[in-house]
């Protein structure tokens, strides 16, 4: 399987030269859009790298689904499903809802950033500092790496310059669906996103998820199996932006991606793929990463359609 991997990243490689990085976060700008890497691990034992599979950046986005992991475990689903609702919006992950109409909880979905915001007011914790600190532990557990931290340039940045998601989250404050501060609720976002992983970690992750909530080789079970199913459909539908249609007949597997260039891909029973490429098309994916997961997809016959 990895000289698999590595021959199919070779080929991707061209692909890290087109796209941008999401410069709208001042310190993603930094990124080299020559790191290239991947990493999978298969529910038979065996896992495979590639590239600079070790190189850390920041999670963004695919800290949702354990964001709507851990607001599951805090309150179960029935309390989530109420606060949130679970249909593809085909807007941007950032879109403001700017009509006469009132915001309701089916128009968000827990993989767009008020989703995110409102998953960020659901985690239980003595104050916000706990809360991070919940994700943050969660987060280690699933990637088996004690060792993720917080990017704290990246945390800065994004809280210096999130005025978009500062609209988000007044928004949800009008409509009665933030009871916290907008300003705490915020600050953990943020630091939800800075988040640093490597594609290993992401592999990792997304494993466990593939797993239905079991750890690779202890069988150590972190969550409900149940949790799982609700997370990996709402990743099928919902993970990739607006580009979740394309990407589900191009790839067919729940995925996640994030703006500093990561995907993580759940192969629901078979594995966990971890890639980061911080070339971004217009929607907010990786180019690389996506042209890398089609071509995994075909040889490995991983769509689940
Ligand atoms: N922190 C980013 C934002 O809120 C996350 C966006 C993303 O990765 O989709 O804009």
């Amino acid at each position: 399987m990895e000289e698999l991997l590595e021959q199919l990243l070779e080929e991707c490689r061209p692909y890290t030269r087109s796209g941008r990085l999401a410069a709208y976060i001042p310190e993603l700008a930094n990124a080299d859009m020559g790191d290239f890497g991947a990493y999978i691990l298969s529910s038979d034992g065996r896992s495979a790298c590639a590239g600079d599979y070790n190189k850390c950046f920041t999670i963004q986005s695919i800290v949702k689904p354990i964001l709507l992991l851990l607001a599951l475990m805090d309150n179960g689903e029935e309390v989530v499903r109420s606060k949130v609702g679970v249909e593809a919006t085909g807007k941007p992950f950032d879109a403001i809802n700017v009509s006469d109409q009132a915001l309701l909880s089916e128009h968000i979905n827990p993989m767009v950033n008020m989703g995110a915001i409102a998953m960020c007011n659901l985690i239980k914790g003595d104050d916000y500092n706990d809360k991070f600190n919940r994700l943050l532990s969660l987060t280690r557990e699933l990637a088996c790496n004690p060792n993720i931290e917080l990017n704290e340039s990246v945390y800065r940045s994004e809280k210096m310059t999130g005025n978009k998601n500062r609209a988000l989250a007044f928004m949800l404050k009008t409509y009665g669906m933030l009871t916290d501060e907008v300003e705490d609720v915020l600050d953990l976002y943020f630091k939800a996103c800075s988040i640093s992983v490597s594609s290993k970690d992401l592999a990792h992750i997304g494993f466990v998820l593939s797993n239905r909530g079991k750890v690779a080789g202890t069988y150590k079970r972190i969550f409900n199996h149940e949790y799982a199913h609700y997370v990996n459909a709402i990743l099928m539908t919902c993970g990739m932006y607006d580009g979740s249609g394309d990407f589900a007949v191009r790839v067919g597997v729940p995925a996640k991606s994030g703006v500093g260039g990561g995907i993580m891909a759940v192969v629901p029973t078979r594995m966990g793929i971890g890639i980061y490429s911080p070339g971004l098309d217009d929607k907010g994916n990786s180019i690389a990463g996506i042209k890398l997961l089609e071509k995994l997809s075909k040889r490995l016959y991983l769509s689940i359609f």
